[in-house]
């Protein structure tokens, strides 16, 4: 019962290496478990809970479960970022494209096969050309950037860098506002959930709000949403219906897909990754009473069908970094290709965010962060090793 209770509530202090690692490890777990229903229509919530249920048996391999892109592009995000101890668009981009060539089989779109291809041309200059000349010009609105961008909230500490770095590392990609502010409102969700914001569910999405409204009003968000015929400011209306949602006692699945969409469309499901973490909040009748938060996100993100891996690896970073790592059950890491490798990542950037936020420089250091995360952990009296996932 004590190991329920302590996977039920928030994990404490803000910015804690416990949500750190939770967001991370959370983030390809969902990339993993929710492979399995990519695509589909329907899900049915048993269908949910004897896929998750299956993770328990430990007669199978450990790692079984492969990540996508969505884990692949969000670890390049994460080294680049520890290498350079910031942002540099050159790395970023030339690691997209290294990784898909050497792992092509992840399940990348053609939109984006085509600029990672073109990223890795030597001769080119300018790494968001390939980008911006997708569809004539218009740019991708898929959720692709929205996707990797978690890891710039466990980077940077201050609010405007966040925005700043989950904008421009999605552009190497998706040029359309519709898919670079995804990214940002992921990030921003991921920011204020480390800070222990979603202790006040209500605050937490007016918060939310009223940050896209200024990333909104910029000009060429206004000009898309206006070419793509939608609301003014987009993701700010997406944001007031997932508050009208949690307003309301009961709310069945096929209304959360009709308000607020569950496809690649980053507008289509952004949104609704933020409704998973917000919804799950509670236990509810439909999952089991051993289920902390995490993996009630988890597992409604999968019962909504559609793009399951991605909106369910968004919706595990947010809830991650609520509950921490405490909350992700162990037999689930061993399951699942990379989480092991999120968690010593999620230590690294948790130093590189404290060393930040304590008046460090980012993009200048000599030393990267990377490398003094590993003199660190090796030096320390043990302090600093690898814990255990519970
Ligand atoms: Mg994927």
């Amino acid at each position: 019962m004590a190991m329920i209770a302590t996977r039920t509530v928030a994990a404490g202090v803000p910015a804690s290496l416990s949500r750190f690692r939770g967001a991370l490890v959370a983030a390809v777990l969902g990339d993993c478990v929710g492979g399995e229903f990519e695509g589909a229509e329907e899900v049915p919530m048993e269908s949910v809970l004897q896929h998750l249920n299956s993770l328990n048996d430990e007669t199978k391999g450990n790692g079984i479960l492969e990540y996508s892109d969505d884990t692949a592009m969000a670890r390049c995000v994460v080294q680049s970022l520890l290498t350079h101890a910031g942002f540099n668009e050159q790395d970023m981009a030339r690691r997209f494209s290294k990784e898909y060539s050497a792992s092509p089989g992840r399940g990348y779109g053609s939109g984006v096969i085509h600029v990672l291809k073109k990223l890795a041309s030597p001769q080119l200059s300018d790494v968001y050309q390939p980008a911006r000349n997708q569809f004539n010009g218009r740019g991708s609105f898929g959720n692709g950037g929205a996707m990797r961008a978690s890891p710039f909230a466990l980077a940077f500490p201050d609010i405007a860098s966040v925005k700043r770095f989950a904008r421009l590392g999605a552009m190497l990609t998706h040029s359309c506002s519709l898919g670079y502010n995804g990214a940002v409102l992921q990030a921003l969700a991921v920011h204020l959930s480390l800070q222990g914001a979603l202790d006040l569910p209500q605050k937490f999405i007016n918060t939310l709000i009223t940050e896209m409204e200024e990333v909104e009003a910029d000009e060429a968000a206004r000009n898309d949403a206006r070419i793509l015929k939608e609301a003014e400011k987009p993701f700010c209306e997406r944001l007031h219906r997932v508050r009208d949602l949690m307003d309301r006692s009961k709310v069945s699945i096929e209304e959360v897909i009709s308000e607020l969409g569950n496809g690649i469309a980053a507008l289509h499901s952004v949104p609704t990754a933020i409704f998973c973490v917000l919804h799950c909040l509670q236990p509810q009748e439909c999952f089991p009473e051993s289920y902390g938060g995490v993996e009630r996100t988890i597992a409604y993100s999968l019962a909504l069908g559609g793009d399951t891996d991605t909106i369910a690896c968004m919706a595990g970073a947010i809830a991650g970094a609520h509950y921490g790592i405490k909350a992700i059950p162990q037999t689930w890491i061993k399951f699942c290709e990379g989480a092991e490798d999120a968690d010593l990542n999620a230590e690294r950037l948790h130093m590189m965010y404290h060393q930040l936020s304590q008046g460090g420089t980012s993009g200048t250091g000599e030393q990267s962060c990377e490398d003094r995360a590993e003199s660190k952990l090796t030096a320390s009296d043990g302090t600093e090793k690898k814990p255990g996932a519970k």
